[in-house]
């Protein structure tokens, strides 16, 4: 069973659950293969060297803003505009994007390349990772 990951929703899946739940102990897991690569989503094997012993790594929550958007439409009930939709790369590893949103800052203040850091925001049993920008003071 190889089902992609949906993207843009939290999906808590067996193999992709300790991603959105890992904030419960104040860290972000992401996937890291024994050859010490990261992948993010999880994937059933590793797509550097194929092996399948994978497992959740912590990872520091730094990253940085590689693109991202302003949006102006209310998707659903209660949820506040404008927000920003942005991936993120970790500092890990180049190319090792997440999908979150970037917050406690105005959308005229995200830019590519901009610093950020993880925190979390609980909806139920779910830990939304979310970034903010880190160290601006
Ligand atoms: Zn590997």
């Amino acid at each position: 069973m190889a089902a992609a990951v949906p993207r843009q929703l939290p999906a808590v899946e067996k193999d992709s659950g300790f991603y959105w739940r890992a904030g419960e102990m104040g860290m972000l897991l992401i996937q890291r293969c024994a050859c010490g690569r990261y992948q993010h989503p999880p994937l059933p094997r590793c797509a550097d060297c194929g092996g399948d012993a994978l497992a959740p790594a912590p990872v520091s929550g730094r990253a940085r803003v590689a693109t991202f958007t302003v949006n102006h439409q209310p998707w659903r009930p209660g949820l506040a505009v404008p927000y920003v939709f942005a991936v993120v790369e970790l500092e890990e590893q180049a190319e090792l994007y997440a999908m979150t949103n970037i917050v406690d800052c105005a959308p005229e203040a995200v830019s590519i390349g901009l610093s950020v850091e993880v925190q979390f925001e609980r909806h139920e049993d779910v830990w939304l990772p979310m970034f903010r920008p880190r160290g601006t003071d």
